[in-house]
């Protein structure tokens, strides 16, 4: 029945976005490329786990993509056995809150038109804390104006919708954020490790930062040096939050709209070199991005 929302790619975003979703009411049909856990989801009612996208579009007007890359949302919304051409629905709404390149999102919108459906850009940021906590920030492209009953879906997941513009302006914005987050997540570590080394303790570092013109995300939300923060991968050894090959793939893309718009992106491009040495010189390419504070404070 079409009152079931269709949720694809349940990682470390995905599965506590949709948690959100099942703990507020909305019934769920599942499915990622790998068998899904369903020991994750402990809450009642669980979801509906299904092993191919067409089962996904028949059961669920509305559906959510949480995917790692460009191709992984072309495939799955445009393949064969896609969602977009099984879908046997009228005005469906698909919602990709991946992080991925503005003109595919463009692309796809075309072909969700066509059929008379509406395709929107909705990536997010918060990180893996903001989608536990259920305060994510959607940024919209493709729409004026969003449904109703999807803003009210989107709030069950986040506190904020940005409406950015048309197809493709919600991924741009997405790019810019997190070229920005890169660089932040650099500094910060720099930043500490500097003043670690000279003797000062890392809490009252940070503290004095999160109280003065130093403040930023990196520094006070998802802080790099073990111990400071509880609930943050630099606690759990850098594990289970947003890994430096996603970070990467935001950065080369945000890269590439500075070279078709002919931006000066020189700190961005320092930064990109630091992690792609890391990931060359000590492999943290499947751990959290902010593990970037280790290889610095390590380094002779
Ligand atoms: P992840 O790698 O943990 O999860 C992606 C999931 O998609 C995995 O479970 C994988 O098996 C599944 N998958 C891959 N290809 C698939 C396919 N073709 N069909 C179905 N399932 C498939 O990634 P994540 O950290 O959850 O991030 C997801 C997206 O959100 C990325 O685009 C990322 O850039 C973006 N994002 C991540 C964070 C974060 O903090 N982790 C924050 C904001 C945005």
């Amino acid at each position: 029945s079409s009152n079931f929302v269709g949720f694809i790619g349940l990682g470390n975003m995905g599965v506590k976005m949709a948690k959100n979703l099942l703990q507020k009411g909305e019934n769920l049909v599942i499915y990622d490329i790998r068998p899904i856990n369903i020991e994750q989801f402990e809450t009642k009612p669980k979801p509906i786990v299904v092993d191919n996208l067409k089962e996904v579009a028949r059961k669920s007007k509305y559906i959510i993509t949480m995917l790692p890359s460009s191709d992984s949302v072309m495939s799955t919304y445009t393949d064969d056995d896609g969602i977009l051409k099984n879908c046997p629905h009228e005005n469906a709404i698909f919602i990709d809150s991946s992080t991925i390149d503005p003109n595919i999102s463009k692309e796809i919108w075309k072909l969700a038109n066509k059929r008379g459906h509406l395709f929107l850009d909705a990536p997010v940021s918060g990180g893996v804390v903001g989608a536990e906590a259920g305060n994510l920030t959607f940024m919209i492209g493709g729409c004026e104006r969003i449904p109703e009953y999807i803003e009210k879906l989107l709030l069950k997941m986040g506190s904020r919708i940005i409406h950015c513009g048309s197809s493709g302006m919600g991924q741009a914005a997405k790019l810019c954020n997190n070229m920005l987050l890169g660089s932040t997540m650099v500094a910060v570590s720099e930043t500490l490790n500097l003043g670690m080394k000279f003797g000062l303790d890392a809490k009252v570092l940070t503290s004095i930062i999160n109280s003065s013109s130093g403040r930023c995300w990196s520094s006070e939300i998802y802080n790099p040096v073990p111990g400071v923060l509880e609930n943050v991968p630099s606690n759990r050894n850098y594990k289970g939050g947003f890994t430096t090959n996603l970070l990467l793939k935001d950065m080369k893309l945000a890269l590439k709209l500075a070279e078709k718009t002919n931006s000066s992106v020189l700190l961005a491009e320092k930064a990109l070199e630091i992690y792609n040495n890391a990931i060359v010189t000590k492999g943290i390419e499947n751990s959290d991005f902010s593990i970037i504070y280790k290889t610095i404070s390590e380094k002779k």
